[in-house]
């Protein structure tokens, strides 16, 4: 078997590598703040591992500053975590873990010394502030990124059990005399988790960032920036999955072209601005009104497209007349006082176009030219 410093060696190598790694992700062009504050964490708790091996130094600095620095190198990690999950952690909580990481070891290593009750408490201290980490991560983090978390969830945990398991060991060992297994055994077993542990950590972090990278680069690429709806690719990507799911469990699916009337009027008579403002309000009616699983997209300048899955010829003429009621009732408040629009819609269905998109939206086009036609304010069926 490998021996104790050959496997503190391997550990530190892990640490050093994390720590770079973590930086090297920190410095990257548009790093969020949670990734310096990590890269930071990893920075002190590093120095704090290298404080606690100068054991020549007295007592007080390598038994207890030692441990205040891998206190506050974990908390700054923590704070991480919690920024990430749009939630604080103040300067308060990172001084009170600080103060009291460094005030318990050098209590234990000079007014009352004691080795054992030294790494217990600092054992269960640091095991707990990882576990704080990973509970932070599973409660706190919302929507697809939580499929993400458990590599970075897992690392926190292993590494918190192991300290705190090693406490309890330890106390339990301590209590009943002589060891059942040697103290070298559950040194290297720590040593081991504690090294695997920060590289799955370091992981994990970085997957999460990626991943809330990739998520901003969606929004980006497929929404449209003033309303929040869908844009032409987000519609092509996501509307040919709806209509590939809906073909194979032979549903109907319904588009209506929703288009303002006389909008140029309503630009003309109070501006672009409030132009902007009327789609915005459109975009949220739409969207407030459509089911879940239904898309809403922003197909023209003042033009949305709706994809209702699901609806036949009946109950998407249904829908789409009661949103052009709705719209004729509604106002917009703005700087120039209460707007009031209309739209016509323009429907057309699987049952008569077939599910290709293309199909579907050049009938609901014809539709609405008809509803144009026939003086607006109104829905025509293709
Ligand atoms: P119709 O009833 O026939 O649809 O008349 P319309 O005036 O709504 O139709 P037209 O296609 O002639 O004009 C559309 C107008 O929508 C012209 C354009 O300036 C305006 N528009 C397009 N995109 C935007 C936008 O993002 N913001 C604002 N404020 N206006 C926009
Ligand atoms: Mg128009
Ligand atoms: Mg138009």
């Amino acid at each position: 078997m490998l021996n104790n410093s050959t496997l503190l060696l391997v550990q530190i190598g892990f640490t050093v590598l994390t720590t770079l790694l973590l930086i090297a992700a920190a410095l990257s062009t548009d790093a969020l703040a949670e990734q310096r504050l990590w890269a930071l964490g990893n920075v002190v708790t590093c120095l704090g591992l290298a404080v606690g091996n100068m054991t020549q130094l007295p007592a007080v600095v390598h038994g207890g500053f030692s441990y205040a620095l891998l206190g506050l190198g974990l908390a700054l990690v923590l704070r991480g975590v919690r920024q990430f999950c749009d939630l604080a952690l103040t300067g308060r909580w990172l001084l009170g873990i600080t103060a009291v990481t460094f005030l318990i070891p050098a209590y234990f290593a000079t007014v009352q010394p004691s080795q054992t009750a030294r790494l217990v408490a600092t054992g269960l201290l640091l095991g707990g502030l990882n576990l704080a980490c990973a509970i932070t991560l599973v409660r706190g983090l919302r929507g697809s990124v939580r499929a993400m978390m458990w590599i970075a969830v897992s690392g926190f945990t292993a590494l918190g059990l192991a300290l705190v398991l090693r406490s309890v060991y330890q106390l339990v060992a301590y209590a009943s005399g002589p060891n059942a297994v040697s103290d070298e055994t559950l040194m290297s077993i720590t040593i081991l988790v504690v090294a695997l542990a920060q590289v799955t950590i370091a992981f994990g972090l970085i997957m999460l960032v990626a991943h809330r990278y990739a998520e901003k680069l969606n929004r980006l690429t497929l929404l449209d920036p003033l309303t929040g709806t869908l844009n032409r690719l987000g519609m092509e990507r996501m509307g040919q999955r709806v209509l590939v799911r809906s073909r194979q469990s032979m549903r109907n699916v319904a588009i209506a072209l929703v288009d303002a009337d006389h909008f140029k009027a309503i630009n003309d008579k109070y501006g672009h601005p409030v132009g902007d403002q009327v789609l915005v309000h459109l975009a949220k009616l739409l969207i407030a009104q459509v089911r879940p699983g239904d898309l809403v997209v922003r197909y023209g300048g003042e033009e949305f497209l709706l994809l209702l899955d699901g609806s036949g010829p009946e109950s998407a003429f249904r829908i789409a007349d009661r949103l052009r009621e709705l719209v004729t009732q509604a106002q917009v408040a703005t700087p120039a006082g209460n707007i009031r629009y209309q739209v016509s819609v323009g429907v057309s269905n699987t049952e008569k176009s077939g599910y290709s998109l293309a199909q579907l939206i050049l009938d609901a086009d014809a539709a609405l030219y008809r509803a144009k036609q026939e003086g607006r304010n109104r829905v025509c069926v293709a």
